[in-house]
């Protein structure tokens, strides 16, 4: 059973017609992450009063500040915009990642443009969006991204793999002890192994210390852990330290011809010829067939639901 992550997207993202312009933005991987998740919307541009449409608004550099502008009619909105951030992210609760609208001078996380006072670009000076910005700095340790992002194929995959994996930790949580610690740590040994061996050597050591303290005080230290190790897409030679290691449990029961097509397949994947699912669905098949216990329940074979899985990509997804 996966569970349910509680996601924030920015509400014109395929929820509300609510762009200064009127429009909404339709996106093909939130359509379907819509279904997997628990969404909570904000359009923090009509939350402060605007209207839709609505002239657009601008960051702009006012006397050596950095202002929100709606140059058509003058107003200076920063004031109004920081006290809504404040108190709707205070009130926000429990959330697992978030989805915002790209280079939006509200929720853009990144490369939003700035301008001076005349109008004219700041290339230099291209920076986060007001409420996006105040997202990443309060909630540094959750997946945030932008729809943009996402169609690179690594980042939406590293996305999923960690939104699925804090939506179990906060399961985890709720009803928090050292064996269900223990049991979290176990299923997710190989996934942390494919994103970052030391990573899971950290992790490892908070949790062989779990007896000796509180449940609680040994999961605040390894929440934080647990989400930086997943936060970078896995180097796809530790994805095949994975898979070689997993062949390994079918070393005496497999033919010498289904090892060597597995081995070609790694070496597919080691070259960018196949995506890394092809050789997890051949060890997924071997684990049905077999029974293989430990790997059967190793969330490295399915982080998130299958039906989120596209190889699609931008074009540099695939970059190594
Ligand atoms: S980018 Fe943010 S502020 Fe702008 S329309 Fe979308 S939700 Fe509203």
């Amino acid at each position: 059973m996966q569970p349910v992550p509680r996601v924030l997207f920015s509400r014109c993202l395929g929820f509300e017609a609510c762009r200064y312009n009127g429009e909404i933005i339709r996106d093909d991987f939130v359509e379907r992450l819509k279904g997997f998740v628990q969404p909570v919307t904000v359009c923090p541009e009509v939350e402060i009063g605007l209207g839709v449409p609505r002239p657009p608004i601008k960051i702009v550099y006012l006397e050596g500040e950095i202002r929100l502008i709606q140059p058509a009619t003058g107003l200076d909105l920063t004031a109004r915009m920081q006290e809504f951030v404040n108190s709707f992210l205070d009130r926000l609760g429990a959330v697992d990642g978030f989805v915002l609208k790209s280079r939006s001078p509200s929720c853009g996380t990144r490369d939003v443009k700035a301008y001076n006072e005349e109008g004219n670009i700041y290339p230099a000076f291209t920076r986060r969006g007001f409420f996006g910005g105040a997202v990443l700095t309060r909630f540094g340790n959750l997946p945030v991204e932008d729809e943009g992002r996402l169609r690179n194929f690594l980042i939406r995959e590293s996305f999923l793999c960690r939104l699925f994996a804090l939506a179990r930790f906060r399961q985890l949580r709720a009803e928090p002890s050292p064996g269900a610690l223990v049991e979290f740590h176990t299923r997710h040994k190989l996934l942390l192994l494919a994103f970052s061996p030391d990573g899971l050597r950290q992790l490892g050591r908070i949790v062989a210390d779990a007896g000796r303290r509180p449940v609680p005080a040994v999961l605040t230290e390894y929440e934080p852990v647990f989400s930086r190790t997943l936060s970078r897409p896995p180097k796809y030679t530790n994805a095949i330290n994975v898979l070689l290691h997993a062949l390994g449990y079918f070393k005496e029961k497999l033919s010498s011809g289904e090892k060597a097509f597995f081995l070609d397949t790694i070496d597919a994947f080691r070259r960018g010829r196949l995506p890394l699912s092809v050789p997890v669905s051949l060890l997924r098949s071997w684990i049905v067939r077999f029974g293989e216990p430990y790997l059967e329940k190793q969330v490295f074979f399915q982080p998130y639901p299958e039906a989120l899985a596209d190889i699609a990509d931008s074009g540099k997804g695939r970059d190594r």
